[in-house]
């Protein structure tokens, strides 16, 4: 009975998103402030806040992409000693894993601070920025200057975590 090759074969190894669509940032210049929503009593953003915010988003976004090209490069010298270390004892093949497993949760970690310093650049440089993602209130000028990348105002985030 011929069996059609084809079949029955399921490839898993679809890759992971995320890293591959590097964003173009725009530049601060393309943010109107006055866009830019604040909470009751507080300040209106000003150019000058914008310019500082979105040079720490752009800095953020360069130390997380070299801190992941390290992680990498990194694993991939682990992987490579761990194959040609036929001869090493069992004490030195388990520290190996070890710092190959920690280096792959830093990539890991890495890779989603990326994600969300990305939406966050393009949230400030198109739209929703500093908007709740939950309850569509205005997350709040301090807020968003002390994490910028919140998608959730103080009340929701704490909602969230009593979850
Ligand atoms: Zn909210």
């Amino acid at each position: 009975m011929a069996v059609d090759p084809g079949e029955g074969i399921v490839t898993t190894t679809a890759p992971k998103s995320g890293t591959d669509t590097v964003t173009v940032p725009r530049g601060a210049e393309s943010v109107d402030p006055a866009t830019l929503p604040v909470r009751p009593g507080e300040e209106p953003w000003t150019a000058d806040e914008v310019h500082e915010l979105h040079d720490e988003l752009i800095s953020d976004l360069e130390r997380l992409r070299g801190e992941i090209d390290a992680a990498d490069a990194a694993i991939a010298g682990l992987m490579r000693d761990s194959n040609d270390g036929a001869g090493d004892d069992q004490v030195d093949a388990g520290t190996k894993n070890i710092s190959r497993e920690s280096e792959l949760a830093l990539a890991n970690n890495a890779r989603d601070s990326l994600a969300q310093t990305e939406r966050a650049l393009e949230r400030l440089e198109g739209v929703g920025f500093g908007i709740c993602e939950s309850c569509g209130q205005a997350i709040g000028k301090a807020r968003m200057q002390a994490f910028p990348r919140a998608t959730l105002c103080v009340q929701c985030k704490a909602k969230q975590e009593r979850r």
